[in-house]
């Protein structure tokens, strides 16, 4: 027998998707309920399923939200974006360092300045939820202001959002320059006011090697060990030219992942960006110490980074996500995302279905922050952020998804052929936070 669920609670009709496994992995990796009903308790999840088996749970009187003919999924989750970034996506430059050098740099020295953050901040967290992303790992700047800024601007929106301030004490302008000692005791004092403050969540944030000494990221490790519960944020093998640096400047190290593992930063919640040009030895440790990678198609593709190896990865059974890398990144849209991400799969021999990456914009960025169970599913409990997409949003769309014939199909297009436009509305703790106006 069904006992009656306690009043008030939102109810949301319409095709439900979520995963509880790796569909690469498991062939009981998804449920679906093609007219499902989607019940949240406040800022919870109370019950994900079909309509018909759910609605006599309903107490009377309960609101039902008729979205029947759109499809409702877990908020997206992006594991690696540069929130500074959003006022120079689509600069042209010839590849990451003169990218770095002219356009990165000189926007970045602009967020000592609280109330540029601040502004800059409420836009790209707008621009997100615009794409039915709820979570991200987000970089800030140098600049302590740019993440209490940020993490301000978060918490008005209730959103779970990871960030940090950046550390970087050489190899960059003087006007973007910390200190060891410096960069790590700020990020400490960041910390100690942000990390687990409602929703909010702390990164350590060493930009990448060839910008902290081993003095800086000896003290990042270190951190990262007195605070295991934190998020340690980093990139890692993104390109050639890169990848030669650091080892001229760590000629010790066996890679350049073996660089940060030295300094004791792989660990569960450390979150690697790009992981191209890694060998079999380092994907295995990325397993081992249960260390995600943050795959950035796009970014990879507009600075002719090279491609993610897919079948590599699976083989070592690495923790992976999708991340958009945005301003690298030519796009925040997830959808937008799986699409590059679908195609670089490709030219490395590996078929992604759709399922994979909407697993992979879901569960598994979940699963790589370790918050399986808080985000990412639709598991009573779960935090209620959740996205409906609208298989109608633009004429080529609906032409095509009024002639799909299965789930595969559906979200293949909708992951080929939508934007923020197929994102009827957004949910974050139960509430929403965008309606797409037509
Ligand atoms: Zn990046």
């Amino acid at each position: 027998m069904t006992h009656p669920l306690p009043a008030p609670l939102q109810a949301y009709r319409a095709s439900v998707l979520h995963f509880t496994a790796d569909p690469a992995f498991d062939d009981n990796a998804f449920q679906w309920h093609d007219d499902g009903l989607l019940i949240i308790d406040g800022d919870r999840v109370r019950a994900a399923g079909d309509y018909a088996q759910l609605k006599t749970s309903l107490p009377a009187g309960t609101t039902v939200h008729d979205y029947r003919g759109k499809l409702i999924v877990p908020g997206f989750i992006d594991t690696h974006i540069h929130f500074p970034q959003a006022d120079m996506i689509a600069s042209p430059a010839p590849g990451l360092l003169p990218w770095l050098e002219t356009y990165t740099f000189p926007t970045e020295r602009k967020f000592a300045d609280i109330d540029h953050a601040q502004d800059v901040a409420s836009f790209f967290l707008d621009e997100l939820l615009r794409c039915g992303t709820t979570t991200a790992m987000v970089y800030c700047t140098v600049h302590a202001a740019s993440v209490n800024a940020f993490f301000a601007e978060s918490e008005k929106r209730n959103l779970r959002m990871a960030a940090g301030k950046i550390l970087m004490d050489r190899n960059c302008p003087a006007f973007l320059q910390d200190t060891a000692e410096g960069g790590v005791r700020e990020s400490e004092e960041l910390i100690g006011k942000w990390h687990n403050r409602g929703r909010q969540m702390y990164a350590i944030t060493p930009r990448f090697a060839v910008t902290s000494t081993e003095a800086q990221l000896q003290l990042a490790g270190e951190l990262a060990q007195r605070y295991p519960d934190t998020f340690l944020q980093t990139h890692v093998a993104e390109n050639t030219a890169e990848v030669a640096w650091v080892k001229s400047l760590f000629p010790k190290a066996r890679s350049y992942l073996d660089v940060y593992d030295h300094f004791g930063m792989m660990r569960p919640r450390a979150v690697y960006a790009h992981c191209i040009w890694l060998d079999d030895h380092d994907r295995h440790r990325m397993a081992e110490t249960q260390s995600a990678a943050s795959i950035c198609a796009t970014s990879n593709l507009f600075l002719g980074s090279g491609l993610f190896d897919f079948a590599r990865a699976d083989a070592a059974r690495m923790p992976l996500s999708l991340a958009t890398d945005v301003g690298g990144g030519t796009s925040f849209s997830m959808l937008q995302t799986m699409n590059e991400t679908c195609k670089v799969a490709r030219m490395g021999g590996t078929c992604l279905p759709a399922l994979r990456m909407f697993y992979l914009a879901t569960l598994g960025g979940a699963r790589s922050m370790q918050l399986e169970g808080t985000i990412g599913s639709f598991i009573t409990g779960a935090e209620a952020d959740f996205v409906v997409l609208d298989p109608n949003a633009t004429p080529l769309l609906a032409r095509r998804t009024s002639r799909t014939g299965s789930l595969e199909e559906l979200l293949f297009a909708f992951a080929m052929l939508g934007d923020d436009r197929a994102v009827a509305a957004t949910y974050a703790a139960g509430k929403c936070v965008h309606v797409r106006i037509p």
